[in-house]
């Protein structure tokens, strides 16, 4: 039954010119970061009291500042977490032209690292920070160092590049007109669960375009006609599916 699933999966993938990936925490998951939304993930996890979508809202960054930095200090620190290989197989195959662009909504900014260059943070990066007040940039792994003001000399405070959880997507139309420059929709390691990223299959299979879909769980879409979905470990499918890369 997989096999046949991979079979179909690679030649969709085989005869598609503008791959669009759309990448989850199960693909961070996979390089060693810390998981969010599963039943033991991170957001389920109190931080003094609060709970993480509390801690992570823009209401409480300008509040309780100090709390904020010590929960993405011991919590979400990415330092010295590094792309896998799935990350360097998207990138090599943006550079033959296979794949378009990728929409994340992870905010490691793993696909950056590993050498993608059209890479759409629809909720942003923890590798970004800056001034709320002046602009001015600052050193992600200077603001992950415990004591580390967040104030900035302007007297504005500084913030990392993400959504928070009361913010809106600001990055939603980029996403939707890329994705309709593409004619196939590559998911990796997100269940489809959350908006507005969970409508993105839809938008493919309207135009009758498919959707190959790769998540340790099924999604909504599992069964859904056009749509191809695998569920297991992203590496070892994507292994299967693109033989030559991992054989060079
Ligand atoms: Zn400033």
């Amino acid at each position: 039954m997989e096999d046949k699933m991979i079979r179909t999966a690679r030649m969709k993938l085989d005869s598609a010119q503008r791959i669009l990936v759309m990448s989850g925490a199960g693909l961070s998951t996979e390089a060693g970061i810390p998981d969010f939304r599963s039943k033991n993930g991170l957001y389920s996890q109190n931080f003094f009291g609060y709970n993480p979508e509390t801690i992570l809202s823009h209401d409480f960054y300008l509040n309780q500042t100090e709390l904020f930095y010590d929960y993405l200090r011991t919590r979400l620190n990415y330092t010295g977490i590094l792309p896998d290989e799935s990350y360097r197989l998207l990138a090599h195959l943006e550079a033959t032209g296979k794949v378009h662009a990728i929409i994340t909504q992870n905010i490691d900014s793993l696909h950056l690292e590993a050498g993608s260059e059209r890479v759409i943070e629809l909720h942003g990066t923890l590798k970004r920070y800056y001034c709320d007040k002046c602009e001015t940039p600052y050193d992600p792994i200077q603001m992950m160092t415990p004591g580390q003001s967040p104030h900035c000399e302007c007297g504005g405070l500084i913030r990392p590049d993400v959504v928070l959880f009361d913010e809106s997507v600001p990055r939603i139309g980029d996403a939707w007109m890329t994705a309709d420059q593409c004619d196939l929709l590559l998911v990796l390691g997100t269940s489809l669960r959350v908006y507005p990223a969970a409508s993105l299959p839809t938008l493919f299979l309207e135009k009758k375009l498919p959707v190959v879909i790769i998540n340790r769980d099924p999604t909504p879409y599992a069964l859904s006609p056009g749509v191809t979905e695998i569920n297991g470990e992203i590496g070892k499918t994507l292994r299967e599916l693109f033989p030559d890369f991992f054989s060079e």
